[in-house]
């Protein structure tokens, strides 16, 4: 059984607080403790009292996951590599910048997915991850590197697939963005998928949710089935059509990532089927030169090639972002996390 009180929403508590024969106020004063006030300790809850604290503790702990390593970036980036109570690893990266600090969770240990081109997909699906071990990962780096969670945005963009770890990834989203929570805007909360159609149309239905991002990376269902096997099942006209029905909210546009690899899905002729293919979306695409991990052919795209790519695409009018690689001396960057474990004989990032 869990014990754990983090990961329990305000409904969760006030359950438990009447089981506990508590006033339904005394739930909330919990909830804000863990999750606004970034308070884990029962003992220092003392606007509870203490009676109340007692029995708590006599059935549960608050527990963030343990963090096992910790690897600095020369770009400022840091990865975490965390140990969750059953011995299974999950990383997750700190992506300062100028204006704003992104923080890179997981939301599965491993992946099931099996895209050709991501460390992740090795490892397979080892488990899902429970909404406390999800917002513990933003807790534990929040308590490490002294955040206030005002300046920091969210991406479940790390390991595993958000959309197959749904409503834990949702509970931990409406905590995150809960004005008595830890008060993100939603705004401020992405959630990234490889393209999964019944998901997507699933969010869509959400009367709060994150923004989403979709994973496209190739614009024939040819080269995409073979980079991305979701794409043999829920092939591309399948998926763009789930996401030009998601109901975007005013201001709101989707955001479409877009790996580039060395010539396979970098040249002229993609960026104007991707551009044809994008038509009816409201989006912005995000090129992330590929990052190159090791075992895999695969290449990383020429400097001039992402230049002329993502010309294309503005002179369509679209906005199109190079994404600058974070981390990848660390093996922090897009698809290179892999959770290796010192110690176990698998290599640890340098
Ligand atoms: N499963 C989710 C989230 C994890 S992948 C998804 O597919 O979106 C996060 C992003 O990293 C995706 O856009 C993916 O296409 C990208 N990515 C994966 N491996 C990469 C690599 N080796 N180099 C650059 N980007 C990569």
């Amino acid at each position: 059984v869990d014990d754990n009180l983090l990961g329990l929403t305000l409904a969760d508590l006030q359950l438990l607080g009447q089981d506990l024969g508590e006033r339904p106020f005394r739930a909330r004063q919990l909830y804000r403790n863990l999750y606004r006030r970034h308070c884990f300790s029962l003992a220092e809850m003392t606007d509870l009292s203490r009676s109340f604290r007692e029995r708590l503790a006599g059935r549960f702990t608050i527990r963030l996951p343990a963090v096992e390593r910790r690897d600095r970036s020369g770009d400022g980036a840091e990865k975490f590599l965390f140990r969750l109570d059953d011995g299974h690893f999950v990383e997750s990266v700190f992506i300062p910048d100028e204006d704003r600090i992104t923080l890179c969770l997981s939301t599965q240990a491993g992946c099931a997915m099996g895209c050709e081109f991501c460390a992740t997909a090795r490892l397979g699906l080892q488990r899902q991850l429970g909404a406390g071990e999800i917002l513990g990962q933003y807790y534990a780096i929040a308590a490490a590197r002294g955040l206030r969670d005002q300046a920091v945005n969210v991406v479940f963009m790390g390991m595993g697939e958000p959309l197959l770890n749904y409503d834990a990834v949702m509970t931990a989203f409406r905590i995150l963005a809960d004005p008595e929570g830890t008060a993100l805007s939603r705004r401020k909360i992405t959630l990234s998928t490889c393209g999964l159609p019944d998901g997507i149309r699933r969010l869509g239905l959400e009367p709060v949710r994150s923004r989403l991002a979709i994973s496209l990376n190739a614009t024939t269902d040819e080269s995409r089935s073979r980079l991305m096997p979701v794409n043999r099942r829920h092939p591309l006209a399948e998926l763009l059509a789930a996401c030009a029905e998601f109901p975007l909210i005013r201001g709101e546009r989707l955001t479409i990532e877009y790996v580039l690899i060395r010539d396979l899905n970098d040249t002229d002729a993609d960026a104007r089927r991707l551009i044809r293919l994008l038509r009816p979306l409201r989006c912005k695409i995000n090129l992330i030169p590929y990052n190159e991990i090791p075992g895999v052919l695969l290449r990383a795209p020429l400097e001039a090639r992402v230049a002329a790519f993502q010309t294309l695409l503005v002179a369509a009018h679209y906005t199109a972002i190079v994404r600058k690689s974070r981390g990848a001396d660390i093996r922090a960057a897009c698809g290179q996390l892999a959770a290796a474990v010192p110690g176990s004989g698998e290599t640890p990032p340098e």
